[in-house]
């Protein structure tokens, strides 16, 4: 689906008429084309700036040159050179006078960014560490970057951070070729925990090791499901796709188009777990990804909503996902190392006029990613919870005309995003890369001000 403004501010002409009316100009965001590479940074240079007493820096270096780029500091640039990637590791900063390494390293850069640049920022995790001042100072790095990404915003530019600790720098690599590629164009404003996972399987973290795996994937026959089943299937990954029987035709065409296998199930039947769980013991053993994506809304304001509408939200979209979970991880369904993926949604963290049932169900999603996460742990597997803002879907295409403008314009990147920006950050919390990343909501929402 097209966002017109986009359209009109990337023809010469249209763009001076929205100037003349006072309207927003998007930038046409940048977007990843095709499959994750081997080093999908190569023949791109990274600006690497570090705070004084950093940790992070030898290993993000290690990580860079694995994924293809070109290391500068900002004195070897000419000063006209544009920037596309910038990563700054403020982990040294943990005093407020160090915290001006922050202002030093990234303020004199800033008009050299080219549009769609990317940057990322390290920092320490705060509870990791037992120093008030310090624990502050690293916080501080996240309003720094919450800020940065409105300022840059506007031109397609993101900035997002990662809060570690020493022992999760072997993590980092599929972290930065995440966050510093075009695969997050709609993910900015956002920090991500590392936590160094329990158990590894794989020896190299970063590759294409999706391939060969399986993957179930709810609701998606159409809209951001679809979209995510075809990024999988694009990845090597075998999907089972899952869908209701209204939507029975759409879904076996997908699934005819990306090699997948259908099965017609409405998740909140009480038997849908257990003919999902006869289905992937007959055919596959075990799985290794479940992308909790099926999700409906039933608007009213709480005087006006029925005990219907609560109920089917709330089961549908929260209890129907537990009862999957809980019968796959019983019955040893799920492989090792397995990935969990739930879509929440900014309601879930904002809340919204007229979607109580709807949010309270999003909202449920980020304490229960959390507290899975922590269980399943010992077994290597990841919990987390993606939450879109406004992505232009079927689902979206009903919201009334006004309201659906300002959730597109209301972010930093002034437009909706697509289902594709979705499925991107759904295929790498799916990665071997993503292995230390559990119990996290991220947002791809080009950073709504709703709940900022
Ligand atoms: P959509 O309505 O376009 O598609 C949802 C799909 O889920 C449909 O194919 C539908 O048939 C299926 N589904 C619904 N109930 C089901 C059930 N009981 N069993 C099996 N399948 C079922 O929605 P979308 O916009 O693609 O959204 C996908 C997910 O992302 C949802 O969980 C939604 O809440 C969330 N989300 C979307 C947006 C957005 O802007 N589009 C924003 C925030 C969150």
């Amino acid at each position: 689906m097209q966002d017109y403004l986009v359209s009109l501010s990337n023809d010469p002409r249209g763009a001076g008429l929205l100037k003349k009316l006072g309207l927003p100009t998007p930038v046409s965001l940048t977007r990843s084309v095709g499959g994750v590479v081997a080093q999908p940074l190569s023949g791109h240079v990274v600006l690497l700036v570090s705070a004084p007493d950093s940790y992070a820096t030898k290993a993000a270096t290690l990580a860079l040159e694995a994924a293809g780029a070109e290391i500068s500091t900002a004195v070897q640039l000419p000063t006209d050179h544009k920037l596309n990637i910038v990563l700054m590791d403020a982990t040294g900063c943990s005093t407020v006078a160090g915290l001006r390494a922050l202002y030093d390293g990234l303020q004199p850069i800033i008009k050299r960014l080219s549009k769609n640049a990317r940057i990322l920022l390290l920092a320490t995790r705060p509870d990791a560490v037992t120093d008030p001042i310090a624990a502050g100072c690293a916080r501080a790095v996240e309003g720094f970057t919450k800020s940065l990404a409105k300022e840059v915003g506007k031109q397609g530019c993101t900035v997002n951070l990662a809060y570690l600790e020493p022992k999760a720098l072997p993590h980092l690599r599929g972290v930065i070729e995440f966050f510093c590629s075009a695969r997050c164009t709609y993910v900015t404003g956002q920090s991500v925990t590392l936590h160094p996972p329990k158990l590894t399987l794989h020896k190299k973290p970063n590759t294409r090791y999706l391939s060969g795996k399986t993957a179930v994937v709810t609701g998606c026959a159409r809209g951001i499901g679809r979209s995510i089943a075809h990024r999988l299937a694009e990845e090597g990954v075998h999907v089972i796709g899952v869908d209701v029987p209204a939507a029975r035709d759409a879904l076996y065409e997908l699934c005819l188009q990306i090699g997948g296998t259908p099965l017609v199930l409405d998740i909140a039947e009480a038997t849908a777990p257990d003919e999902l769980a006869a289905l992937i013991d007959n055919k596959f053993d075990a799985v290794d990804v479940v992308v909790h994506n099926a999700g409906i809304t039933r608007d009213k304001t709480l005087a006006n909503m029925t005990e219907l509408q609560w109920d089917m939200v709330l089961d549908i979209n929260f209890a129907a996902i537990a009862r999957i979970d809980q019968t796959l991880l019983n019955r040893a369904l799920m492989h090792d190392a397995g990935r969990i993926i739930c879509l929440s949604s900014i309601s879930g963290i904002a809340g919204n006029f007229g979607q109580t049932n709807y949010a309270a169900s999003k909202s449920a999603l980020i304490a229960y990613v959390e507290a899975l996460g922590r269980g399943v742990a010992p077994r290597g597997i990841t919990v987390n919870a993606v939450a879109p803002g406004f992505i232009e879907t079927p689902m979206t295409q009903k919201v009334p005309v006004l309201t659906r403008e300002l959730g597109r314009r209301l972010n930093s990147l002034a437009q909706g995003g697509q289902p594709r920006d979705v499925a991107e950050l759904v295929c790498f919390l799916a990665s071997p890369g993503a292995a230390a990343i559990t119990g996290n909501t991220i947002r791809v929402c080009g950073q709504a001000l709703m709940g900022a």
